[in-house]
């Protein structure tokens, strides 16, 4: 059996799967931005047709919301599977933003570094 926390591969395929779900829907990025600990498993049921299985998507909320904690200025003693899972997903977030890099007008994703128009403030690249 795979431990979901040692398999940073399985977290940075999840990481990539629900930035991009993020991009096409601004409640699902709501909801991850607002994410608490004690909401992990209702949170990876709003993700549809996952790829991966649930506790994949539920460790990654957790470390997005250690993350988050973290940026605001809490200090954590991370075990080892933390610090990974947490290398994991930034790992994850840089390649979501090659390939989607921010609009230069209004920093909005672009829908895909093909993109030749902004879909938010409509200004073309
Ligand atoms: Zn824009």
């Amino acid at each position: 059996m795979i431990l979901v926390s040692q398999d940073a591969e399985g977290i940075r395929m999840a990481a990539l799967e629900v930035f991009e779900l993020s991009l096409q829907s601004k409640s699902i990025e709501r909801r991850i931005q607002n994410i608490r600990p004690d909401d992990l498993e209702q949170i990876v049921k709003i993700i549809p047709e996952r790829k991966l299985s649930p506790g994949y998507y539920e460790f990654l909320m957790y470390l997005l919301w250690l993350e988050g904690q973290m940026e605001a200025g809490c200090n954590f003693a991370l075990n080892a599977d933390e610090a990974d899972g947490l290398r994991a997903v930034q790992q994850a977030r840089h390649e979501f933003d090659r390939e989607h890099p921010a609009c230069g007008n209004c920093g909005t994703p672009r829908a895909s570094v093909r993109a030749r128009r902004c879909e938010s403030c409509m200004r073309e690249f």
